[in-house]
């Protein structure tokens, strides 16, 4: 085991290859609180890559309702029980990651889930923290909530799947940090399976390998965000290049939210894996919640993100989601526009603070009709 330092939790940890972090680090921040669980982005990626035999059960992108619904059947919960007691100090996590929790002989402590576990991707689907009583859903606040949670591969800094395998089949490409499967390697031990937290990582029966999310490469090449984006009906979803923390700039779109602003959060720090889709966590749900899920930073960013309104660079960034094809690298705003830029600071899209509103007469004179949805 190599040393390495992991930021999201503050500290050194242990991990089966050394540090070697790539050029450019793909990442994302998702808005948890725009989502609608509409599954766009499930079936954009599934339409585009998972229409093979052996994968029909195979979600890279899935939307899940917490607190209960999960895919695989209890992924998280299995896992946070055998890990144990995690606790924080500051921002110091003093709990054991996977990679220090795992058994003698192991890389990992994992658990492979089996094929029933695979069988219930609507399972919780819209169920709430309890019974919410007639008329009480208007007189906001009550104690139930639920939200929605999408996920995708985390393209880990220290991924699981990476340490598991014994083939060296999973490799973290040097120019984009993105986590790929070469199948020619693969023997189908599903040791990836056993090892990914996220359980991102599946086997296909058919052809006898795994297989997982490739961030949609051949996209990121071209400039472009990958499929699960660029379909999101909520805009929750940007994708970009995330710095270590030391060499954070302002003009970075998920610099500024992730270490900045730091209003997106990572999905369980505590395994140790640095994930790398950072999440906006939702206003409305369980504070102790939250912060098993999401770390010790969740009630400041969500007290940052409730002050958006006020905020015109925050508020800002967040009307760039979902507001071009393209990955914006940098992004600027002057007064009330907002400007996205790609790698070499050309434009690539305007947006305005403000939505401009357009009230059309009633009667139209050159189709000489009278619209009945106007004012
Ligand atoms: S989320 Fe899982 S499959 Fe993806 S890189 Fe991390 S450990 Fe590997
Ligand atoms: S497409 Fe966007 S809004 Fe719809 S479920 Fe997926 S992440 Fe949520």
């Amino acid at each position: 085991m190599a040393r390495v330092y992991n930021w999201q939790i503050g500290r050194q940890m242990s991990y089966w290859y050394p540090e070697a972090r790539p050029k450019k680090q793909f990442a994302a921040v998702f808005d948890i609180n725009k989502c609608i669980a509409c599954q766009t982005c499930t079936l954009a990626c599934k339409t585009t890559w998972t229409s093979g035999q052996g994968q029909e059960y195979m979600l890279w992108n899935n939307v899940e309702t917490k607190p209960y619904g999960s895919y695989p059947l209890a992924w998280d919960l299995k896992l946070l029980e055998s890990l144990g007691g995690q606790s924080w100090r500051e921002n110091r996590y003093e709990g054991q990651t996977i990679f220090e929790a795992a058994p003698a002989g192991e890389r990992v402590l994992g658990w492979k889930p089996t094929s029933d576990d695979y069988a219930y991707p609507n399972n919780g689907e819209d169920d709430c923290t309890g019974q919410v009583d007639k008329g009480a859903g208007f007189s906001i606040p009550h104690m139930n909530w639920f939200f929605y949670l999408a996920r995708i591969c985390n393209h880990c800094t220290y991924p699981a799947c990476l340490a598991g395998c014994p083939r060296g089949s999973i490799y973290k490409r040097p120019d984009d940090g993105i986590v790929l499967l070469d199948q020619g390697r693969c023997r189908g031990y599903q040791e990836c399976l056993r090892a990914c937290p996220y359980k991102k990582s599946f086997f296909n029966p058919m052809v006898g390998t795994g297989e997982k999310c490739i961030a949609c490469f051949p996209k990121i090449e071209q400039g472009l965000q990958p499929q699960c984006f660029l379909n999101c009906i909520g805009k929750i979803r940007l994708t970009g290049f995330i710095s270590e923390p030391a060499k954070a700039s302002a003009d970075n779109p998920i610099d500024y939210l992730v270490h900045i602003r730091k209003v997106a959060l990572p999905l369980f720090p505590q395994f140790g894996l640095e994930p790398n889709i950072y999440y906006i966590p939702p206003l409305h749900a369980s504070l102790p919640f939250l912060n098993q899920m999401f770390g010790p930073g969740v009630e400041a960013a969500r007290k940052t993100y409730r002050s958006a309104s006020k905020d015109s660079d925050l508020a800002g960034l967040l009307c760039l989601f979902g507001s071009t094809e393209s990955i914006v690298h940098r992004w600027r705003r002057e007064g009330e526009t907002v400007t996205g830029m790609d790698e070499k600071n050309s434009t690539l899209v305007r947006v305005p603070l403000t939505e401009p509103v357009y009230i059309r007469a009633a009667y139209d004179p050159k189709f000489q009709i009278v619209r009945t949805n106007c004012p």
